[in-house]
């Protein structure tokens, strides 16, 4: 993406971001609360308009519906995670397959749920009888139904108990690692987010103010410290 910017109305949140994100790499978003991490992320799903460039795979996304964004393969698992909490959970994943041939969901729901096994044993609940690891683990799982080849994801690991986060992050790493899905991850717990993404990007009021490695970025850096806090 280059030059990007986005905002609110008037208010601009976003200052021109630069940066590429090569395919089958994991990349944590880091920054203060307010940074612009998820409206960064809102930028790309077409759900705030954004200026500039974003580029996928040399199509512009940037000016598309968000349903067009989807259709190119852009999945976006919101903060709040946003599942239908009366719908069951086989109801919720397939929703999330909407955009796929009808041949291809049964298939691509085995696949989710071999990625989620506690899914599997749910499937016929309603969603909001999960509890907050298994909804997230839905939310994510609704999101690869769309067979995304870049997968957004803004906090995954609020709210969760440290062992649920860690199994979700394994999760995508899996999905990450096998089927080479692209993935942009918004994250608070700066220790998780460098133990699993290859780069890191830190946000501070709407710029990059920092990009790395992830192994280059670890705590007690003094650069990281300073934006990261002590660890
Ligand atoms: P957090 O970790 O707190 O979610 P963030 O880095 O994700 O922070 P954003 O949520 O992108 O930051 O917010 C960036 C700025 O945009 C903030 O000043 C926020 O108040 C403002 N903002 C966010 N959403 C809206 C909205 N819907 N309307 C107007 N301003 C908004």
């Amino acid at each position: 993406m280059g030059g990007l910017r986005a905002g609110y109305g008037p208010a601009r949140v976003l200052h021109g971001i630069d940066l590429a994100v090569r395919e089958g790499e994991m990349v944590a978003v880091l920054g203060p609360n307010g940074a612009g991490k998820t409206t960064l992320l809102r930028a790309l799903s077409g759900m705030v308009r954004g200026r500039g460039s974003a580029r996928l795979r040399g199509t512009e996304i940037l000016g598309r519906a968000p349903e067009e964004i989807a259709r190119l393969g852009v999945a976006h698992v919101p903060e709040g995670r946003g599942t239908f909490a009366p719908l069951t959970v086989e109801e919720n994943l397939r929703i999330g397959a909407h955009l796929l041939p009808r041949s291809h969901v049964a298939g691509q729901l085995r696949r989710v749920l071999s990625r989620f096994p506690v899914l599997q044993a749910h499937l016929s609940q309603p969603a909001g009888s999960l509890s907050g690891g298994e909804q997230q683990m839905l939310a994510v799982g609704r999101a690869l139904m769309s067979r995304p080849r870049l997968l957004l994801l803004d906090e995954p690991s609020r709210g969760l108990a440290p062992l649920t986060t860690r199994r979700l992050f394994d999760v995508l790493r899996a999905v990450n690692l096998h089927e080479g899905v692209t993935m942009i991850v918004v994250e608070q717990n700066a220790q998780l987010a460098l133990e699993f993404a290859g780069r890191a990007l830190v946000m501070e009021s709407g710029r990059l103010v920092l990009a790395g490695e992830a192994g280059r970025l670890r705590p007690g850096r003094r650069v990281t410290s300073a934006y990261l806090g002590p660890r």
